[in-house]
């Protein structure tokens, strides 16, 4: 802390004595250093409150944990617009259809909090006036979110949901003292940026929407929470969504604006890939199904038959790994060895042209 410039060290003064304030009420849980868990709701609002009193900013991370490189890098940006970050780690019931891998999804707790405490040492070292920090981690139970009905996976199930309908501009005061300044999402999930900006407008929220582009390995394969269980050998042959993903940019790139052109491009790239995996025997091949190969329009996701180049377009697609048929001695199969699916999804925006 001694190293720290004058508005920095101010900066983290206030910030606790804030929290020590708002965190009186919360449940008792085991604390890091830099900043507070909360697990219920109150005690989070009444931090915001009293950040919104003094002046601060908040941007707002929300995450399944499991945090990698490309959460970071939120994180890394909402300290260069805001005082104060708030993130959220939920592993979200609803968002996991019913035979999706809610059970099996990676649960890291210990290092997730190590990983923030780290980028917070960082985020304070660049010293930087006003430069943020992650002040509040919500860690909320599934009771805490869903506190009158136990939460269902199912497409029609019941519960309390938004639906996106135009809202009365009398809402908006009450609503958007609650709000973070700035929500902070991937790219990666392009379906949910594209209807978190629409639940915005359509809630007249005064909160900023930022998207922060996809984190890649080196080899273009995103990062995601679900790469632990890949392994080597789906590793190398699930990049074929980045890669079919490419060839169909490529195409666009080249002149094309037909579907066929465009998706053609990267559906021969997945069906020579897996008809050379269905060639090779059980110990060497890892086999894989295209669950979707989707051009569509960047505002709506409606699918498109001809990319109209003044707007471009969003190439998506989601690839599901399957298990592992037979592993080979001394393998590296990923955690689980090899047996839990891997849905991999991904996505490039096609640039409008000028
Ligand atoms: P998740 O924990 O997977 O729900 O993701 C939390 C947030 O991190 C979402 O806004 C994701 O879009 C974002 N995210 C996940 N993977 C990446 C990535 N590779 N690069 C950038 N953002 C990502």
């Amino acid at each position: 802390m001694s190293k720290l410039v004058n508005g920095v060290r101010s900066f983290s003064t206030t910030a606790s004595s804030l929290l020590a304030d708002a965190t009186s009420a919360s449940r008792s849980v085991a604390q890091p250093s830099s900043f507070q868990v909360f697990r219920d709701v109150p005690p989070l609002r009444q931090l915001r409150h009293q950040l919104l009193k003094n002046e601060r900013t908040v941007g707002f991370v929300p995450t399944m944990g499991a945090l990698h490189e490309g959460h970071l890098s939120l994180i890394r940006e909402a300290a260069r617009e805001n005082t104060d970050i708030f993130v959220s780690i939920f592993v979200n019931p609803t968002q996991f259809g019913v035979n999706e891998d809610l059970s099996s999804y990676p649960r890291t707790w210990d290092s997730d909090v190590e990983k923030l405490e780290k980028l917070n040492d960082e985020l304070g070292r660049t010293g930087a006036p006003g430069a943020g920090q992650i002040t509040a981690i919500f860690a909320p139970t599934s009771k805490v979110m869903y506190p009158t009905l136990p939460p269902s996976s199912e497409i029609d199930g019941q519960g309390s949901f938004v639906t996106i309908t135009p809202l009365s501009s009398k809402l908006e005061g009450a609503l958007q003292r609650h709000y973070p300044d700035r929500v902070y999402f991937g790219q990666k999930d392009v379906q949910q940026t594209v209807i978190i900006k629409r639940m915005v407008q359509d809630f007249l929220l005064d909160t900023k929407v930022r998207i922060i582009s996809t984190s890649r390995e080196a080899d273009g394969l995103a990062l995601s929470s679900r790469n632990v269980y890949l392994g080597d050998r789906r590793r190398a042959v699930g990049l074929t969504i980045y890669k079919a993903l490419k060839a169909a940019e490529d195409a666009y790139l080249s002149g094309k604006t037909t579907r066929a052109d465009i998706l053609g491009a990267a559906r021969s790239i997945t069906d020579r890939v897996l008809s050379e995996q269905q060639a090779l025997p059980p110990a060497e091949r890892a086999l894989f199904e295209v669950d979707y190969i989707s051009l569509a329009d960047p505002d709506t996701l409606d699918e498109l038959d001809l990319v109209d180049s003044t707007k471009g377009g969003v190439l998506s697609a989601a690839l599901k790994m399957a298990p592992l048929e037979e592993n080979k001695p001394g393998e590296d199969c990923g955690l689980g060895d090899g047996k839990v699916p891997v849905r991999l999804i991904d996505n490039l925006i096609l640039q409008p042209r000028a």
